[in-house]
C-alpha cells in the first residue's frame, strides 16, 4: 500500500491576516529542505501531504522534515481508495500485538459515503480484533489510536503515531540576525533558538590566526554548516581579530582585557549586521555562567552597541539544558573538540566581574588607532556562504 507523510503545522501561524505569508514561507523552507529529492507535494486546508517519493528515502525524507522550522509534527500515512475493504487492510496493518488498548478515530470530509464515521470506527475495530483477539476497546485512554481521515476526493489516509517535528515559526517570518558564533556550546544553540522563531541567520565569528589554529576556524565553519540543516542558508563572516586582540593585551588593564574585547566584538558585530540586513545580534550568553555575563558584564557589553538589539535567547538557561538541546541538534560533538577559541588566548587571571561604563570606556580608549584597526577588520572579514549539504 502506498505510504505517504503527513506534515502538520502549528495553528498559531496560520490564523489572521498574515497567514499567506507564513505559509509561503513554510513551504517555500520544506521544498528547499527537500532540494534533490522527488515527490508530489499536496497541499490542503492547515494540512500537507508529500507523496509518490522512493519508499526506500522515506527516513531521509522524515529527517530533513523534521528539521524545518514551523512544521509541529508528520505521521507516516497509508493513503488509499476510500473503500471499507481497503481502509480495513490498511487499519490492520497498525495493529499492535499482544492485548493492548485501542481506539480506531474517523474522521469524515467525504458525505458520500452511506456510513457515519461512528460506524466506519466501528467497522475499522472490527477489522483489528480480526486481526488480533486480544486487543481491547479503550476509547479515552488506548495505548494505540488509530486514525482514518477520509478526505474529499475519494481518498483516504490512515495512520497512527505522530513524529515530532522541530515546532516555532518559519525561518525567514522574523527578520535577520547576526549570531555571534564560537566554537563553544553555547552560541550555536542561540542561533538555533532565534532560527525557530523565525529568523534567517547570519553569523560572525572572531578568529586570532596564528594564536588559533585554522582548526579552530573549520570548527566554526562545520557548526554553521550543522545548523543549516534548520536555518537554511548561512552567511558566515570571519573576521581577522589577532590585531586588535594584541592591542587590547597591550594597552588595557588586565583585569578588563575580556570586557574591552567583548565590547570590540559586538561593535563590529553591529557594523556588520547593518551592512547586511540584520536586525538584530545573538549571543550564547547565560547568566553567571562566566565572570563576562553578569548583569554588569553585560551592561556594559550593551553599551558599546548603538541601535540593535541584543538578543540571548540562553540568558536563563543551565549549562545542562544547553547541553541537551546541542545534542538533539547535533552540535555538541563539534562544539566538543578541543581548538582553542579567540578569548582564551590572552585570558587575564582575574577578569572583572562588576565593571563599570567609565572604566570600560576608558581602558578602550587607550588603544591606539582602534578605529584603523576595527576597520581594517571588517575590510578583510572572509565570507563564506553555507547551504544545507544534501
Ligand atoms: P560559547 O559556548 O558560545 O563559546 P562561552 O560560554 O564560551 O560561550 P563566552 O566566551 O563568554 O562564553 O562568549 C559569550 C558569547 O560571545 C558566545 O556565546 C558568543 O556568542 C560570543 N563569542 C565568544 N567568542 C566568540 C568568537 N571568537 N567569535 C564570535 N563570537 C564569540
Ligand atoms: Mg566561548
Amino acid at each position: 500500500m502506498k505510504k505517504v507523510l503527513l506534515l502538520r503545522c502549528g495553528e498559531i501561524f496560520l490564523k489572521g491576516k498574515n497567514k499567506a505569508f507564513f505559509e509561503n514561507k513554510l513551504i517555500e523552507n520544506i521544498k528547499k529542505a527537500l532540494e534533490g529529492l522527488e515527490y508530489t507535494f499536496i497541499r490542503t486546508q492547515n494540512r500537507y501531504y508529500v507523496e509518490d517519493y522512493e519508499e526506500w528515502l522515506q527516513d531521509e525524507f522524515v529527517d530533513r522534515l523534521t528539521k524545518v522550522f514551523g512544521l509541529t509534527s508528520l505521521s507516516i500515512a497509508t493513503k488509499i481508495k476510500s473503500e471499507y475493504e481497503l481502509m480495513g487492510q490498511a487499519v490492520q496493518e497498525l495493529v499492535p500485538q499482544g492485548n493492548a488498548s485501542f481506539r480506531v478515530s474517523v474522521t469524515r470530509a467525504d458525505k458520500r459515503l452511506d456510513k457515519n464515521s461512528m460506524q466506519i470506527a466501528a467497522m475499522m475495530g472490527g477489522y483489528c480484533l480480526d486481526k488480533n483477539p486480544m486487543l481491547k476497546v479503550d476509547l479515552h485512554k488506548p495505548q494505540v489510536e488509530i486514525f482514518v481521515d477520509i478526505r474529499e476526493k475519494g481518498y483516504s489516509y490512515v495512520f497512527s503515531g505522530k513524529i515530532p517535528c522541530a515546532g516555532g515559526m518559519p525561518v525567514g517570518t522574523a527578520g535577520r540576525g547576526m549570531l555571534l558564533l564560537s566554537g563553544g556550546f553555547d552560541s550555536p544553540v542561540a542561533g538555533w533558538r532565534m532560527a525557530r522563531r523565525g529568523m534567517e541567520i547570519y553569523a560572525i565569528h572572531y578568529h586570532s590566526y596564528p594564536h588559533t589554529s585554522e582548526l579552530a576556524k573549520q570548527k566554526v565553519v562545520d557548526l554553521a554548516q550543522k545548523l543549516t540543516k534548520y536555518c537554511g542558508n548561512i552567511k558566515l563572516f570571519v573576521v581577522p581579530f589577532t590585531d586588535i586582540q594584541q592591542k587590547i593585551h597591550q594597552y588595557c588593564r588586565a583585569d578588563y582585557m575580556i570586557t574591552v574585547m567583548r565590547r570590540i566584538m559586538l561593535d563590529i558585530a553591529e557594523r556588520t549586521a547593518v551592512k547586511y540586513g540584520c536586525g538584530a545580534l545573538i549571543t550564547g550568553e547565560s547568566l553567571a555562567q562566566v565572570a563576562s555575563q553578569t548583569t554588569e558584564s553585560i551592561t556594559v557589553t550593551n553599551n558599546a552597541v548603538n541601535v540593535l538589539p541584543i538578543f540571548r535567547p540562553l540568558i536563563g538557561m543551565d549549562k545542562n539544558e544547553i547541553m541537551d538541546t546541542a545534542k538533539a541538534i547535533d552540535t555538541y560533538a563539534t562544539s566538543e573538540l578541543p581548538y582553542e577559541d579567540c578569548c582564551t588566548v590572552f585570558l587575564p587571571k582575574y577578569p572583572v566581574i562588576k565593571p563599570s561604563i567609565q572604566v570600560a570606556v576608558k581602558e578602550q580608549s587607550r588603544i591606539v588607532n582602534l578605529e584603523e584597526s576595527i576597520s581594517e577588520a571588517i575590510e578583510n572579514v572572509e565570507v563564506i556562504s553555507l547551504s544545507p549539504l544534501n
